[in-house]
């Protein structure tokens, strides 16, 4: 086989165990925090959670060693963080019951779905798709993924974010609308889940913008940490 030009490298997600993970889809859960629905505008209890995508490759290693910076991105005024927890899948599925949802867990990390929220406003407004406020390159940097055969579970645990040292948005992971295998049961009707797959399952209130030279950090209660610097435009 010949190609016209060299293929793009698959993107790989580094684990606390050293080996890397290839990262095949993102998938992005919109209103997952009762709060932080409420502080955009909408209604925890009337409208479910919904799904979004992003590019494999807006994700992006952002250990604290690994000395991240991230370019402040064009055509936005208003670039936000929204601290996650990521969710990678390791087994193919679709039609998956929630009982069985665990099992399709490979592990988890500590995730940014960096956004572009004034486009976002605008494309709510008219109706528009959220492509260009959410599908952003390098706006998924992540933390090390680690194995739930190492830490089992997560269903409860204290997630934050800090800028520079102060802190902006802070919950707990009991609080989602939606646990974990509801998440993976739901999406896995509308696609047969893949391992590589990704998905980061929204965010607590207390989003907000970033400029150039800010420090993101980020900590989910038993992951490794997550650190990232906006560097310029
Ligand atoms: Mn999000």
């Amino acid at each position: 086989m010949s190609v016209v030009f060299p293929a793009k490298p698959i993107t790989l997600l580094k684990t606390t165990g050293g080996d890397d993970f290839p990262v095949n889809r993102v998938f992005c859960v919109g209103r997952s925090y009762a709060a932080h629905a409420r502080e955009m505008g909408a209604d925890p209890v009337r409208e479910a959670p919904f799904f979004f995508t992003k590019w494999a490759e807006t994700v992006v290693n952002a250990a604290p060693e690994d000395d991240l910076e991230i370019p402040y991105p064009p055509e936005t005024t208003s670039f936000h963080h929204e601290v996650e927890l990521v969710v990678a899948i390791g087994k193919t599925g679709s039609q998956i019951a929630v009982e069985q949802a665990q099992s399709h867990i490979w592990g988890y990390a500590v995730g940014l779905d960096m956004t572009r929220r004034d486009l976002q406003a605008g494309a709510k407004a008219k109706g528009r798709p959220w492509d260009v406020a959410k599908n952003v390159e390098n706006s998924c940097p992540t933390g090390r993924l680690q194995p739930i055969a190492g830490c089992g579970p997560i269903t409860a645990g204290a997630i934050s974010l800090q800028v520079n040292g102060a802190l902006r948005q802070s919950g707990d992971i009991a609080d989602m609308i939606w646990t974990v295998p509801e998440i993976i049961a739901d999406l896995s009707r509308f696609y047969t889940l893949a391992a590589g797959d990704l998905i980061y399952t929204g965010t607590p209130a207390g989003v907000g913008p970033v400029v150039s030279g800010d420090r993101i950090s980020c900590e989910i209660a038993g992951l490794a940490p997550l650190s990232v610097r906006i560097g310029g435009s």
